[in-house]
């Protein structure tokens, strides 16, 4: 595989890891034209992480999911994987609930 870098986009990056990041870029772009796809694995991957009380990770959630809120079941903006303590809405013992029934009921 070769990829090409123009003389003109040598100078249109400001430094080399822009320049490496191009380069990566028009790397994967070829890979997928010529495979069709690329495993996610090479992708970038979004996961969830849990970490407990020391900060340490305990586990990789991937295919994670977003918590619904339990009074009127819209999705809410936080994964299932990330720590109450991090997010706003959450009544403990009850569950998480949308940005909107919360401020109704505080
Ligand atoms: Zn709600």
């Amino acid at each position: 595989m070769n990829i090409t870098i123009t003389k003109e986009e040598i100078y249109a990056t400001p430094n080399d890891m822009e320049l490496g990041r191009l380069v990566r870029n028009k790397f994967w772009q070829e890979e997928r034209n010529q495979r069709g796809w690329v495993q996610n694995h090479y992708d970038d991957e979004h996961v969830g992480l849990v970490i407990d009380d020391d900060g340490f990770v305990t586990s990789i959630l991937r295919n994670d999911e977003y918590e619904v809120c339990i009074m009127c079941g819209d999705s809410v903006p936080y994964l299932k994987s990330t720590h109450i303590d991090r997010r706003v809405g959450y009544i403990e013992g009850a569950g998480q609930l949308c940005k909107d029934c919360y401020e109704k009921g505080v």
